[in-house]
């Protein structure tokens, strides 16, 4: 995906390649686990919480960390001119 700003052509990228990464968190109390590449690791987590507390309220997310950088910059780096 590509878009304009400022005349400049930008590009995100998964530069960290870390793919989608999933959080579980209790609606109830707001804690959470740690971020997970396994959705399963995530709804893991909230079963053991249900076994701990009796709290039955969650959400997994998954997100996508992406960078933005210069596509075709003649630096080669992605990043802006000074
Ligand atoms: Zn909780």
């Amino acid at each position: 995906m590509r878009g304009r700003g400022r005349f400049l052509e930008w590009t995100l990228q998964d530069t960290q390649q870390t793919g989608l990464r999933y959080v579980g968190k209790c609606g109830i109390c707001s804690a959470f686990c740690i971020d997970t590449d396994s959705d399963d690791e995530a709804r893991k987590w909230c079963l053991e919480h249900v076994g701990a507390t009796g709290h039955v309220f969650f959400e997994v997310t998954a997100s996508l960390y992406l960078d933005a950088v210069l596509a075709d910059h003649p630096a080669g780096d992605g990043t802006p001119p000074t």
